[in-house]
């Protein structure tokens, strides 16, 4: 119910501070929509993860993910955007309202772009959530540096992991990749470096079992997923990198959802909510690239300013 007591009011709201959102920030900012980009954490998105971005068009020697978006980030505010740190909880609707609840109270708009993403899954073995911060980390780009010298995993077999186990190259004695398969999905090129790295050694078709210590991370519990045989590795740390989870709950009463939780949307953004667009990694079918982000978001913005022009007076 919109009250007295709502008291922030835009014309637009953005949800999320990766690629997708603030791509969309750059295109409402500029066509002089009000606009806030409500972002839980730091501005950048899971990008800011990445050693160096080199399929971003523009940067032909490649830009570190943290540059680049706060090179998107500068761009945005130069054109005016509002920014705000909340952690969105939830969406309603009531006529030409939309409803933003966050951890700051009720955010009011006309239209909303979801632009949340995605955030790493866990594992979800013993260990896990007692390790966490001592030793358990889904980011080597944050906490790699607390590895100087010391050995340390990985886990999972993609792009992120690839990246990560690179990454931690420059502090860590040694790297071990612990993958389920026997192949990795990563992108070939980026194979290769991780093959000529010295540091690292892959553990092929092996699952994490456990993860071991008292107050902090000394050992994995492996398990070979074809022999059923078990082992072990003694690390100080192990960085999960086994693939995403929407960052969607907020939404689930309101929108459209595939299984995994990612929103369903058309062509151009529209979800099944008149006034409610998504945008990114958190969009069904996604390619979860920068670039496509940046380009939902665009998109995005584009129709959300339609919409504001066409179905709302402003
Ligand atoms: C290690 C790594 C390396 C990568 N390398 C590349 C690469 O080389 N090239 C490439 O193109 N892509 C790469 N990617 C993928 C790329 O980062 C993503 O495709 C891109 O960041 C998606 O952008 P997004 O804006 O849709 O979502 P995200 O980047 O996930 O941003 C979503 C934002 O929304 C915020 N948020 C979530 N929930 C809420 C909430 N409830 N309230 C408020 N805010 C919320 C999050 O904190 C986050 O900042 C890489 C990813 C990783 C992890």
């Amino acid at each position: 119910m919109v009250t007295e007591e709502n008291k922030h009011s835009y014309e637009l709201i953005i949800i999320g501070g990766g690629p997708a959102g603030l791509s969309a920030g750059i295109y409402a900012a500029r066509g002089r929509i009000d606009t806030l980009l409500i972002e839980k954490l730091a501005m950048g998105g899971q990008i800011t993860g990445a050693e160096k971005v080199e399929n971003y068009p523009g940067f032909p020697d490649g830009v570190s993910g943290f540059d680049l978006t706060e090179l998107m980030q500068r761009q945005a505010s130069l054109w005016g955007l509002k920014t705000h740190t909340a952690d969105v909880t939830g969406l309603a609707v009531d006529s030409n309202t939309r409803i933003v609840k966050t951890s700051d109270g009720d955010f009011l708009c006309h239209a909303v772009i979801v632009a949340s993403g995605s955030a790493r899954s866990k594992l979800g073995v013993p260990g896990e959530e007692r390790l966490l911060g001592r030793g358990v980390s889904y980011c080597a780009t944050c906490d790699g540096a607390f590895f100087q010298d010391e050995a340390v995993a990985v886990v999972g077999g993609g792009n992120a992991a690839v990246s990560e186990a690179l990454a931690l190259t420059r502090y860590a004695r040694s790297v071990v990749l612990v993958h389920r398969r026997n192949e990795l999905r990563a992108t070939k090129v980026v194979q290769e470096r991780l093959f000529s790295e010295p540091k690292v050694h892959v553990i092929w078709d092996t699952v994490v079992d456990e993860i071991l210590g008292n107050d902090k991370v000394e050992k994995l519990r492996l398990r070979n997923a074809k022999t059923g045989e078990g082992s072990s590795v003694n690390v100080a740390g192990i960085f999960v990198a086994t693939g995403l989870v929407p960052a969607t709950e907020f939404a689930t009463a309101l929108l459209d959802m595939d299984q995994q939780g990612h929103i369903i949307t058309n062509e151009v953004m529209e979800t099944k909510v008149p006034g409610i667009f998504a945008a990114g990694d958190v969009r069904h079918d996604s390619a979860k690239q920068c670039v496509t982000a940046a380009g939902d978001g665009a998109t995005a913005a584009l129709r959300a300013e339609r919409y504001l022009t066409t179905e709302v007076t402003r």
